[in-house]
């Protein structure tokens, strides 16, 4: 697997290219702005999907430039493409729900609902190493639960599952730097 970390935007977002070596095939989580820098990143790439983990505009402003430019479809969880389409005018042509997979070459993505910093925050797992955490868990602390469609109660709830995830999974979170679950095994 390769992981190249684009930082895009005002609010630094990461944006991460996911690439199977042999076949080439990638998704692309999260390409919050800067749609040209992405773009030239994953250039040769086959890009599957462009999979958003919520609908913060900082996660998908550039999402259908990018979209477009690989014709790969643009995946949200159904819980937050309301919330995308009113502030963005973004429409999905895929809606996510928990257990939904992504495979490139042979790497499989299950995703993860973990709502709490909105209603449809989505983790990707390829269970085994490696975990895309969105806004949900970053290193040392978790995304804001005073927003619309926010519930502490479900943060929590979504936590205590990633939390539970083996301890040498590295965590790879939607601003920051990366970390581990064995790292943030005492967050809550
Ligand atoms: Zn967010
Ligand atoms: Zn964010």
């Amino acid at each position: 697997m390769e992981i190249k970390t684009v930082v895009v935007g005002s609010i630094h977002t990461n944006c991460y290219i996911v690439s199977e070596e042999n076949s080439k095939e990638a998704i692309i989580i999260d390409p919050g702005d800067e749609a040209e820098k992405i773009i030239a990143a994953a250039e040769g790439l086959k890009v599957k999907a462009v999979v958003l983990t919520h609908g913060h505009w900082d996660h998908v402003t550039a999402a259908p430039i990018v979209a477009k430019h690989f014709n790969a479809p643009l995946c949200i969880h159904k819980n937050d493409e309301a919330m995308m389409t009113y502030s963005n005018q973004i429409k999905a042509d895929r809606l996510l729900k928990a257990g939904d997979k992504f495979d490139i070459g042979h790497l499989s993505f299950v995703i993860l609902h973990s709502p709490g910093h909105s209603a449809g925050c989505i983790c990707l797992y390829d269970g085994k190493k490696t975990l895309f955490s969105g806004d949900t868990l970053f290193r040392g602390t978790w995304g804001r639960t005073d927003l619309p469609t926010s519930s502490e109660t479900d943060m929590e709830k979504s936590l205590k599952k990633l939390l539970s995830l083996p301890a040498d999974v590295v965590v790879y979170p939607g601003h920051g730097k990366k970390t581990t679950i064995g790292e943030e095994k005492n967050l809550i």
